[in-house]
């Protein structure tokens, strides 16, 4: 069976060729699957009763269902999404009270091999890489479910997404030309795979770059991140400075803060130095709670402390906003199983 979402519109005008019909009626259908984020063939109903059941013999419109489904005192909504073989990915809707933005968090893989000492996903291992097909299913299992258009992408959900690039980038590609989601409204969030970022700087990469650093040195990341081994912290700064010449774009660092371990004020004045001549925002993510492990979030004070210090530093400071944390779908939290 043809799956229909993820196909572009040249694949879907192809396929109609084939079942000799017009280009337009793959005008019809891309619609139907994009903008009107219909579950089933029999939806589409500007398409002749016909047409519709000589087109069920070969295609569905997905094959991705919804595992489980929690919703956040919050808002957030969790989707536990099934593929076909039994893998299962989690995908996050959030919805910011004061703006219009509905923000996808996506999977880019199922598990993660990187392993960092702070993080659910990285649990469980690396199973495999997601398709093109079931990166984007998730943004369309969201819009069937809530009837709502999603405009904002972030890659932050399981998976490391520099080490699934050709899929994430095509992937992007589609969120660009069929979902209408601008180039600047998506974030892909990386643990520093310095090759793909060069490769990204050569693209001249549109979409926001983040980077998890969470330390400001090689000692500290190495502790949290064993990526930090192969991908030293003195490397990847010049990868990032390359990265912004080329592409002329902030990138944004992302911190966990982690009680009394990377958040004292003397660490703050460190990140400070090591940031002062790289083009970036920086998100604080007070670390959130994972079960294995015995790191402790921040005190209030402490976070207000540690973003003072930066800020001095000139740069724009945020601390983001816990969401889901209710139902396991804060950052960190996401293990792809349910229960
Ligand atoms: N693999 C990519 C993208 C997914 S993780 C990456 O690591 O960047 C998205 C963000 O959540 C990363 O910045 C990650 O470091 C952070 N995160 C992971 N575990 C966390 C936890 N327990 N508390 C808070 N943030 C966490
Ligand atoms: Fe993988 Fe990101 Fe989790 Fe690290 S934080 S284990 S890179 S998903």
């Amino acid at each position: 069976m043809i799956v229909l979402a993820g196909l572009k519109l040249t694949e879907l005008e192809a396929l109609m060729e084939e079942l000799k019909a017009t280009k337009f009626r793959a005008k019809q259908i891309h619609n139907w699957i994009y903008a009107k984020s219909v579950s089933s063939i029999d939806e589409m109903t500007n398409l002749s009763k016909d047409f519709r059941e000589k087109l069920k013999g070969i295609a569905v419109v997905t094959d991705t269902k919804i595992k489980v489904k929690q919703v956040s005192s919050d808002g957030t909504i969790k989707y536990l999404v099934e593929y076909p073989d039994g893998e299962c990915v989690e995908t996050v809707l959030m919805r910011f009270d004061n703006r219009a933005n509905l923000t996808a968090c996506v999977s880019s893989q199922v598990g993660c091999a990187v392993n960092c000492s702070f993080c659910a996903t990285g649990k469980g291992g690396f199973k495999r890489n997601l398709t093109v097909q079931e990166i984007i299913e998730q943004v369309l299992t969201i819009q069937r479910d809530t009837g709502l258009k999603v405009t904002n992408i972030v890659f932050m959900g399981q998976g490391e997404p520099l080490l699934n690039m050709d899929n994430v980038l095509k992937a992007l590609q589609i969120f660009n030309d069929d979902f209408q989601i601008g180039a600047r409204r998506i974030t892909i969030s990386t643990s520093g795979i310095i090759p793909q970022i060069n490769k990204l700087a050569e693209l001249e990469l549109q979409s926001t770059l983040a980077i998890s650093l969470h330390a400001p040195n090689h000692e500290l990341r190495k502790t949290l991140m064993p990526i930090e081994n192969k991908y030293p912290i003195g490397e990847l700064k010049k990868a990032l400075l390359n990265y912004v010449e080329k592409t002329g774009r902030r990138i944004t660092i992302e911190y966990i803060l982690i009680h009394g371990f990377n958040d004292t004020p003397e660490i703050a004045k460190e990140l400070a130095y090591f940031l002062k001549d790289l083009k970036c925002n920086i998100n604080l993510i007070p670390y959130n709670s994972v079960i294995e492990n015995d790191y402790k979030k921040p005190s209030g004070n402490d976070i207000m402390k540690f973003k003072y210090l930066l800020e001095h530093s000139g740069k724009k400071v945020t601390v983001r906003l816990e969401r889901g944390a209710d139902i396991d779908a804060a950052c960190g939290q996401l293990r792809g199983r349910a229960g």
